[in-house]
């Protein structure tokens, strides 16, 4: 398969890009069911593949393996959480799906093509205009309100005619309608990574990516902004990686991959639930002593 894939020639990637503008994207209008079939990535060919990923950093005289072999795949319209301890390798691994760092063996397929060596310029195109990042620090910007910064992707490449009403859509389903004039030192920690959810989903990209986005948030704070993550996955089909090493979080993902030492060691499906209890997660990752 990955020998096929080599082989073929690839079509200019600008060409690809457009001819994925006019693919179904997700939309946050109107309530209605996932655009695919939650937790399985049996039926659709996956949005997204690592291929038997390793990942080695140089540290002076020394290196580290942050990625000893990592295969996984997420299905289009799923929600995916990459669980485990500090500096198991799920920053890294979030990176090299995301086209952010490139992997040292192996390779990661986005909608069906290899990201994983493209060209810096390619790479920054993909990231502005198929994925969309969430980190744990917000980075907004501090002169810009709500609005202006949730239309800041647009404001730097361009936008397309209906983005009023898609930053409005997107406003709406972080439930900061109202608070749309607020700067970010108006708004609390919890409104402020709405907002940063809100700009990465603005774009209406194929895949969100979120680093542990509620790092910096307490309880009631972390609830909202994963509530706001699921909506857009169970209401308006948004594709969802989300690194954490909170169960808690992970509990409303249809799927956890458990990562430890560089390696996928456990894989739990939960399946779409309403209600995001963390008590059978917590349960299996018990029985694989996490
Ligand atoms: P996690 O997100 O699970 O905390 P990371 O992917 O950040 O783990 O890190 C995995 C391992 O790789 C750790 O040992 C970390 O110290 C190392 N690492 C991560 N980034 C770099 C880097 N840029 N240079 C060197 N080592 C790194």
């Amino acid at each position: 398969m990955a020998g096929m894939l080599r082989r073929r020639t690839p079509a200019p990637f600008a060409a690809t890009l457009e001819r994925e503008r006019t693919a179904p994207r997700p939309t946050w209008s109107a309530l209605r069911p996932a655009n695919a079939q939650p937790a399985s990535g049996a039926v659709m060919p996956p949005i997204l593949e690592a291929r038997d990923l390793t990942k080695v950093y140089a540290l002076g005289r020394t290196t580290v393996e942050a990625l000893r072999g990592v295969s996984m795949s997420v299905a289009p319209g799923e929600f995916v959480a990459l669980m485990g301890p500090s500096g198991s390798g799920k920053s890294t691994l979030l990176q090299l799906l995301g086209g952010l760092d490139r992997p040292t063996t192996g390779s990661v397929v986005f909608e069906g093509r290899d990201i994983s060596r493209l060209s810096d310029g390619q790479a920054t195109r993909l990231r502005r205009e198929r994925t969309g990042y969430v980190f744990q620090a917000f980075n907004l910007i501090p002169l810009l309100n709500v609005r202006e910064n949730i239309a800041l992707p647009f404001t730097i490449a361009g936008g397309p005619k209906d983005q009023k009403e898609l930053v409005r859509q997107v406003i709406d389903l972080v439930e900061l309608t109202g608070k749309e004039r607020h700067r970010p030192d108006q708004l609390s920690a919890g409104e402020q990574q709405r907002v940063a959810v809100a700009r990465a989903l603005v774009t209406r990209p194929s895949v969100l990516l979120a680093d542990e986005p509620t790092g910096n948030l307490d309880y009631t704070n972390s609830g909202e902004l994963l509530d706001a993550l699921w909506r857009s996955c169970d209401q308006g089909g948004q594709t969802i990686v989300l690194v954490t090493h909170d169960a808690r979080a992970a509990a409303y993902a249809d799927r956890v991959l458990v990562i430890g030492d560089g390696r996928i060691q456990d894989e739990i499906e939960l399946g779409r639930r309403a209600d995001h209890s963390a008590a059978i997660l917590i349960a299996r990752l018990a029985q694989v002593g996490l």
